[in-house]
């Protein structure tokens, strides 16, 4: 958490006239929306405005939460957007550690006068005004609850924020299964419900929420996993023109590399998809126990995350990507 003294000055930031700003990463996600709109709606309860950034579009699934249709997205508002960032004098920085993962707006983080608040879980932060990293939390959504208890504010915590923190969570740990999921996980999860989340009115809506394109595309991988390295490593794929094929939507792959590590024995999954558009992979690593996917994706595939769960992309051709992480599996000796 924040130093007392930080937890004052940053009090002193947040006025009714203070411009604020609440920036998130790129290709957001559930723990990214949750926690960045859990904060406006605090912010709201005191009386205070703020406006959520996000650099690219997010999932259907994602938006009946409340204000999620106000977020502003800057791949679509770029002057806005930018304008907004140029000129606040308070910038939440939620669920993410590096401008770099923030897309266009990175560079207009860097060069805002603003104020930089960083409250995040990945690993290895970078520099920003007042941090508060904790990668030992399972979502940002919880930190964000953290801060409203530091601030002794918990009596604000209304419906709309409730709401939003709840699916932050329940995203981020894949339903208060994976390992970091707490008894202050649940504690916070309970005072949630008490406080108007509806657990079955948010898991419908955001994971009964399936497309048949999703599930085509599911279909599609599930039927060519291939298991590696003795059992212990599972690799998923998607080309370009499957996702053409089967008309994919933003979120649809969100979750398939889950597939990959629920077979027994296996230790790593990588799911790689061709980016619809850019001559790109993206990648996302998921692992169980002490493998260590954040570092295995930095060094080779510049990318990062969390111990257990890492996304990283590769500028080779599909096939040239499974080989060559193929072959670093090897010199890992995994
Ligand atoms: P996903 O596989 O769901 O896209 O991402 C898993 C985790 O890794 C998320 O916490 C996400 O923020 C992080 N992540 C995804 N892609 C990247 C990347 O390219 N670089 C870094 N540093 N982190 C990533
Ligand atoms: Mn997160």
């Amino acid at each position: 958490m924040f130093t007392p003294a930080e937890l004052l000055e940053i009090n002193t930031l947040l006025t009714p006239e203070s411009k604020i700003v609440i920036l998130t990463h790129y290709n957001p996600d559930g723990d990214a929306i949750g926690s960045s709109l859990g904060l406006k709606h605090y912010l709201a309860a005191k009386g205070i405005f703020a406006e959520v950034i996000v650099p690219n579009d997010f999932p259907k699934f994602l938006k009946w939460m409340p204000d999620a249709k106000k977020v502003i997205i800057a791949e679509y508002k770029r002057k806005l957007a930018s304008d907004l960032v140029n000129g606040a004098d308070v910038i939440f920085c939620l669920d993410f550690n590096s401008p770099s993962r923030i897309g266009i707006l990175g560079d207009w983080l860097v060069k805002a006068q603003g104020k930089k608040i960083l409250i995040d879980h990945h690993q290895q932060p970078e520099k920003f005004d007042f941090v508060y990293s904790d990668t030992v939390i399972p979502a940002t959504s919880q930190m964000i609850y953290h801060f409203i208890e530091a601030m002794d504010d918990e009596k604000l915590v209304n419906n709309d924020i409730a709401e939003c923190l709840y699916t932050g969570i329940m995203t981020d740990t894949g339903g208060f299964r994976f390992r970091s999921t707490s008894a202050t996980t649940h504690r916070i999860i309970a005072n949630l419900i008490e406080h108007g989340a509806d657990p079955a009115m948010i898991t419908s809506s955001t994971w009964d929420t399936n497309t048949v394109s999703r599930l085509h595309l599911l279909a599609l991988v599930l039927g060519r996993i291939e298991v590696v390295n003795e059992g212990k490593a599972a690799v998923l794929s998607l080309t370009r023109n499957e996702l053409k094929e089967f008309g994919f939507q933003k979120g649809d792959t969100e979750g398939f590399v889950n597939y990959g590590l629920s077979i027994a024995g296996v230790k790593m999954a990588a799911f790689f998809m061709e980016d619809l558009y850019d001559n790109f992979i993206k990648i996302s690593f998921r692992s169980k126990d002490d493998v260590d996917v954040n570092q295995f994706s930095r060094k080779y595939f510049s990318g990062g995350g969390h111990i257990n769960a890492a996304g990283g992309k590769s500028n080779d051709s599909l096939a040239g990507t499974i080989e060559t992480f193929k072959n670093r599996l090897n010199e890992e000796n995994f």
